[in-house]
């Protein structure tokens, strides 16, 4: 393609909220044969919302939430604020609840939270967290976890003083066309991987709704761009599409890496190719406008 070409390639991407940035990005995309999804506000909507509560311990429900609100208003994370939501609703001063101090509050990347209340030790996450804490978790817990799972939803696990005492069940739902999108992908001989942070038992169950049939769950940041560095090394030209901070360095090591323009900055800033419209279907409008750019001779 002439240079021409390329700058008209870009001004249409342009023109359709897909913002290339720079000639090299538009023609690694027409090469792209595998692209790797970020699963939470990539496939899904990102704005989970707690569907469900269940307590193993004689426990008002406000007191609980209290608790949990208290260590989790401290965390930027999509469950965190969920949850907060969600805890809202027990409170009179519902719409500006003052949560009582947590102190020695800790984030623990890909895994959860955990502070102290009300003198009790609040720890709220996921299986490896308790593990972390040698916490060990009740039959009836991982029954309702199963569960919440199946259902392509995420558990979220609340030790008190080292037991736990309840388990929250969040769901974030497919985005519309999400499935669209990859079954249109495939048709252009472009294979979808989902990786995820997320617990293996939702990824699957996500995946399987999206018709997604490669997953790599339990993935920390690190570890997706691993990924992406294995699948190079296999022979793929790999496009990453994703939203958060935890996928920039995979957007840094994909060929193309594509972010939601409704993600975070620093995974705009990783990005190759912004989506302004966090539209999914533009990941085939990219690939098409940079297939029609280099196959074509100006
Ligand atoms: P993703 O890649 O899906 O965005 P993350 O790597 O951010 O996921 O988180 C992985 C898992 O760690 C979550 O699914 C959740 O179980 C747990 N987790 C992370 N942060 C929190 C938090 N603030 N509160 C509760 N659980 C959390
Ligand atoms: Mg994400």
């Amino acid at each position: 393609a002439t240079p021409t070409a390329v700058m008209v390639g870009t001004g249409v991407g342009a023109s359709q909220g897909v913002l290339i940035k720079g000639g090299q990005a538009l023609e690694s995309a027409h090469k792209v044969n595998c692209i790797v999804f970020d699963k939470t506000g990539t496939l899904t909507v990102g704005k989970p919302v707690v569907v469900n509560t269940k307590l193993f311990k004689n426990m008002v429900l406000r007191d609980f939430y209290e608790l949990v609100a208290a260590a989790e208003v401290n965390s930027e994370h999509p469950l965190a604020k969920a949850i907060v939501e969600y805890a809202k609703k027990f409170r009179e001063d519902e719409e500006n609840p003052v949560w009582p101090e947590a102190q020695d509050f800790v984030s623990i990347t890909g895994h959860g939270v955990k502070a102290i209340v009300r003198n009790k030790e609040i720890i709220v996450g996921n299986r490896s967290l308790m593990f972390d804490h040698n916490i060990a978790i009740p039959v009836d817990a991982e029954e309702m976890l199963t569960e919440t799972e199946r259902m392509a939803q995420t558990g979220i696990l609340i030790a008190i003083d080292r037991e736990v005492t309840g388990v929250l069940a969040i769901s974030d739902p497919l985005k519309p066309g999400a499935r669209e999108v990859i079954s249109i992908l495939k048709s252009m001989k472009v294979r979808s991987i989902m990786v995820t942070g997320d617990n293996w038992g939702t990824a699957s169950s996500v995946a399987g709704e999206v018709g997604i049939v490669t997953v790599i769950a339990e993935a920390k940041p690190e570890q997706k761009a691993e990924q992406i560095k294995e699948l190079q090394a296999a022979g793929h030209i790999v496009a990453m599409v994703g939203d958060g901070i935890n996928d920039s360095p995979a957007l840094v090591a994909a060929d193309v890496g594509m972010a939601l323009g409704a993600g975070t900055d620093i995974a705009i800033e990783a990005a190759d190719i912004v989506l302004m419209k966090s539209n999914l279907e533009d990941v085939i409008t990219a690939i098409d406008l940079s297939r029609k750019t280099f196959s074509r001779i100006w």
